[in-house]
Order: C-alpha cells, then sequence, then structure tokens
C-alpha cells in the first residue's frame, strides 16, 4: 500500500524562523511521532518535503499501511501545536490538498467508483485521489473508510454471478399432491382475493383471510407459545438511520420503500396541491416538492425495532434469553419485475421471531423453530417440504453473497413444494419461513454490552404468511372436505365470497 499526502498546516500567525530550525523539527518528528506504534521492520510514515508560506507550512507525506499518512499529519498538527506554544503561535487547522492511494487487492475489480474519489484500476492494483479533505474528514478516518470499501469490493467481485448460497440439509417424503393448478388464480376465481390497481397487493376478502388467519393461529399456538415467545408490537417506520446499522443501507435499498413526510404540516403549503386534485388531476411532481427527503425505510425485516431496543443498552445474561413475536403490521418490499401472484408481493405478512442471548441458547431457540415448523408442515398441514442452508441473512441484505464455512449454520431456509410450477428436481420450490442466528454482528453495530462483556447473541425467524398459505393451497387444493383433519376442523364454514352483478 502506498499513501501520499499533500497537506497543509494552518497556523494562527506567520512563521517567522529560521529554515533549518524547521527541518531540524520535522526531522526530529520523522524519527519520533511518526514512528511510534510501527511495528519493527515495518515502513513509517515520513514527511517528504515541506515548506513554509506565510501562515502555512505545506508538507508531503509518504506512508505504507503503518500509521497512514493522513494519521501522521494529525500527530503532526499535534507536535507542531506544542513546539509553537512557545512562539505564542497556535495551530487553526490541517486540511489535505490531495491524498493519492495504491493498493493491491486480493481479486481483481473490473469497474469501480468511489465516493469523493476519482479511481483508476491497473489490474490488482486501485488507485485513488480524493481532493479538498477538511479536518473533520481526516478525523472521522475517510481514507481508511475508502480503503476498507476498496477491500469489500474486491471480496464482492470474487462472488460475482455467483447466485445466493444454497445447500440442501434435510426434506421430507413424497406427498400426494391433491391439486395442481396456480392457487392464485383459483382464488381469483373463487372472489376470495381481488386485485388491487398495483402490482404486488391483494384484497383478501373474508373467506382466504380465515384461512390465512387459521394458520397464523396455528404457528402461534405451536410455536409461539410452546417456546415461550411473547408478543411484542414493533413500530413499521424504520428511521433510516436504524437501517445504516442494520446493514439494509448497504445493499438492500433497491428493494425497499421510503416515507417522506411533508415538509410541514400546514394546509397552506398544499393548497396549490388541492386545488389540481380539485380539477381531477394528481400533480405527482408538486407533490414530492411538497415532501422531505426519506426519512424512513417501511418495514423491510420486520425484526429491526428488536435491536433497537436494546441500542447502547447494557443487559445481563442472567436476564436472557429474551424472546418475543410482532404480527403488528405488513411488510414491505419493492420486488418489480419479480412479483408473482400471492407468493411474491410487495405487501405482506409475517410473524416475525427476536431472540437474544448467550450463543448457544439462541441457537438452541433458532433450532427449536426450525423442529415445530417442520413439526406443522409435516405434521398438521402434511405439506412436502425441505430445508436448505442459506447465505446468512445480515449478509444477503448487506448485498454480500458468501459460502457457509465450517460447521456453524447461520441460516436455514424451510422451503415448500410447488405442484403447480412442475418437477420436483426443478427450483419449483417456496421458501416459506427462514431461520437465522446473527452471532454478535447486530450486538456490535447496535452496541449492545453485557454486564460482564459476556458473549451476547442475536436471531431471528419470518414465517411469511402469504407464504404459507400459497404452499398449503399450491399441495392440498380447495376442497376443505380433503383438507388434513386439524386444519379443517380450526377453519370450519368459511364465509361467503363477495359477488358482484358485473
Ligand atoms: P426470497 O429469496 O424468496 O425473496 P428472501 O430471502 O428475500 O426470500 P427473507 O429476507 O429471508 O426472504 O425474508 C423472510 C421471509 O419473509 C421469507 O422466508 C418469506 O416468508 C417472507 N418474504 C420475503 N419476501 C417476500 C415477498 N416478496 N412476498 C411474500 N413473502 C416474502
Ligand atoms: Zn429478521
Ligand atoms: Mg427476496
Amino acid at each position: 500500500m502506498k499513501i501520499e499526502v499533500d497537506g497543509r498546516i494552518v497556523l494562527s500567525d506567520i512563521l517567522d524562523m529560521p529554515e533549518n530550525e524547521v527541518r531540524e523539527f520535522f526531522r526530529e518528528i520523522n524519527n519520533t511521532v511518526l514512528k511510534k506504534g510501527v511495528p519493527k521492520g515495518a515502513i513509517a510514515p515520513e514527511i517528504n518535503s515541506f515548506s513554509v508560506d506565510g501562515n502555512e507550512i505545506k508538507v508531503n507525506i509518504i506512508s505504507d499501511r503503518h500509521v497512514r499518512a493522513p494519521n501522521a499529519l494529525l500527530r503532526i498538527k499535534k507536535a507542531i501545536g506544542k513546539f509553537l506554544s512557545k512562539y505564542k503561535i497556535g495551530v487553526r487547522k490541517v486540511v489535505i490538498d490531495r491524498c493519492y492511494v495504491e493498493i493491491e487487492v486480493d481479486n481483481s475489480i473490473d469497474r469501480l467508483k468511489l465516493p469523493y474519489a476519482t479511481c483508476k484500476i491497473e489490474s490488482n492494483t486501485v488507485k485513488f485521489v480524493v481532493e479538498n479533505i477538511e479536518e473533520q474528514k481526516i478525523e472521522d478516518g475517510l481514507i481508511d473508510k475508502l480503503i476498507n470499501l476498496v477491500k469489500e469490493k474486491s471480496l464482492q467481485s470474487k462472488y460475482k454471478g455467483k447466485t445466493e448460497f444454497w445447500k440442501l440439509e434435510k426434506k421430507s417424503n413424497e406427498k400426494k399432491m391433491l391439486f395442481d393448478e396456480n392457487p392464485t388464480k383459483k382464488a381469483l376465481e373463487l372472489g376470495w382475493i381481488s386485485e388491487f390497481p398495483s402490482i404486488g397487493q391483494w384484497i383478501f376478502t373474508p373467506p382466504i383471510t380465515k384461512i390465512f388467519r387459521t394458520i397464523e393461529k396455528m404457528i402461534i399456538e405451536n410455536i409461539a407459545v410452546k417456546h415461550g415467545f411473547q408478543e411484542a408490537i414493533y413500530p413499521k417506520l424504520i428511521p433510516l438511520e436504524i437501517y445504516a446499522k442494520t446493514g439494509h443501507l448497504k445493499g438492500s435499498a433497491h428493494e425497499m420503500y421510503f416515507a417522506e413526510p411533508p415538509i410541514k404540516r400546514d394546509s397552506e403549503i398544499f393548497e396549490e396541491f388541492y386545488d389540481y386534485v380539485r380539477l381531477g388531476e394528481i400533480p405527482k411532481d408538486m407533490l414530492r416538492e411538497k415532501l422531505k427527503p426519506p426519512l424512513y425505510g417501511v418495514c423491510y425485516a420486520q425484526c429491526e425495532p428488536f435491536y433497537q431496543l436494546f441500542s447502547g443498552k447494557i443487559v445481563k445474561l442472567e436476564d436472557l434469553p429474551l424472546k418475543f413475536f410482532d404480527r403488528s403490521g405488513p411488510s414491505f418490499r419493492w420486488e418489480s419485475g419479480g412479483v408473482r401472484g400471492l407468493e411474491r408481493v410487495n405487501e405482506f405478512h409475517r410473524i416475525e421471531f427476536t431472540y437474544i442471548g448467550a450463543p448457544q441458547d439462541v441457537v438452541e431457540i433458532r433450532d427449536a423453530l426450525l423442529k415445530s415448523a417442520i413439526e406443522i408442515v409435516d405434521k398438521k398441514l402434511d405439506l412436502e417440504w425441505r430445508v436448505a442452508q442459506a447465505t446468512p441473512v445480515y449478509l444477503a441484505h448487506e448485498g454480500r453473497v458468501s459460502e457457509e464455512k465450517g460447521d456453524f449454520v447461520h441460516s436455514y431456509d424451510l422451503e415448500v413444494y410447488l405442484p403447480f410450477r412442475g418437477g420436483r428436481e426443478e427450483s419449483n420450490w417456496l421458501e416459506i419461513t427462514s431461520f437465522h442466528v446473527h452471532e454478535d454482528h447486530y450486538v456490535r453495530s447496535f452496541k449492545i454490552k453485557e454486564v460482564k462483556k459476556r458473549d451476547i447473541w442475536t436471531g431471528c425467524t419470518g414465517f411469511g404468511l402469504e407464504r404459507w398459505l400459497v404452499g398449503f393451497l399450491a399441495e392440498k387444493g380447495f376442497e376443505i372436505e380433503k383438507w388434513p383433519e386439524e386444519i379443517k376442523n380450526m377453519v370450519g364454514e368459511l364465509p361467503k365470497p363477495v359477488n358482484f352483478v358485473k
């Protein structure tokens, strides 16, 4: 790695001092202040040249990876401050006029854009330049952050083109399929659902709602209650700052909805807009001008508020694990061209299980949820299912794809077979629930602490209710008398669908 900084140290007064005294000072700094913390044998940063111009000292610093040049400039600032205090001169600020960075990466990148920087790729070397960096940004470690970003992008490029990690863990016996049509089509024909003017959203009328709620009840009774989960209610408008911590803003923004409140709760601001609406128009661009920039992401993962609950708090292992579930409102995802029937929608409902505790407890909870979910799918609903190991959710949502290493599995997907899509070998299966252990990923990003610094992990498991409904109807069909006993009894008589004369 090579970093070269052209920086300026701005003083409170003109530096009127013989040049050799300044030279002697910088020689001393090169040999002391800049060598601190650099391992033996490694290259230390060095002030390559300097010049004094009125109340400014210009320096050129070259470094390798240890004590990188921008940090060296901050060290120099401190040392000069001390040195000049006897002359009653202070240091106003330091700035970097130009910072040049050269890094070798393991995996070549074919195209690269970096914030604040212009960059160039030459085989396995990335070169970038950032100009005019103010002191606050130097202190915030802008250059270090950009170097990390380049490394991350290089790692990502290794997985580019690879689909998400997927490995079969186990599967059920082949089951008898009672239906081979697309359940969404059938539900439409029966008047159980109705299309909404926008894609990926449906109106559920009472008959299908009753089945939907029965499945929800089954999951709550046999999973939430059985495993001691307590119900909580989580907000569905999530401030962007929280999505920065969960990592969703690093890789899921293209699948998210965002919410923008009005600039001001003042009807006068909207008067012009209201007038157009009264003329029968909806001036959408005008509306946008009256809104703030996006402040919230709309519920994407549903577990975000759980980590926020513990954010910056100190917990005690003896009080854990805590196990909450939320089913208070829908999740939203911009699936766009991927929207399909009832199974891949832009607005869906989920029971989200969230848990925090000692690592072993979190893994046991996740595994127990998986076991109970399989019992429902296999015994109560008599569905054909399979379980796969999947990309850890926190990586997937950050837009990173990785292979699982070692024996430990972070994420399992429970899938059911959709006979209307074709044979069992192909990708005609639907993920209905995913079961996750995040290790300390969110514990670190939300700064959750344990009183005695013992390890704390989190996990979450999301049951997509539309997915369960579609899986069930796809395999068991619409003739209720043929359904497995328990669900048939629980559903009972269905309400009538809506009839239209025309
Ligand atoms: P898929 O790969 O099928 O898009 P995902 O990996 O994006 O799923 P997760 O982020 O793991 O899904 O979300 C957890 C659960 O939420 C899924 O198992 C599924 O039940 C449900 N879910 C996710 N996206 C949708 C959607 N667009 N429509 C309906 N349910 C969904
Ligand atoms: Zn989650
Ligand atoms: Mg998805």
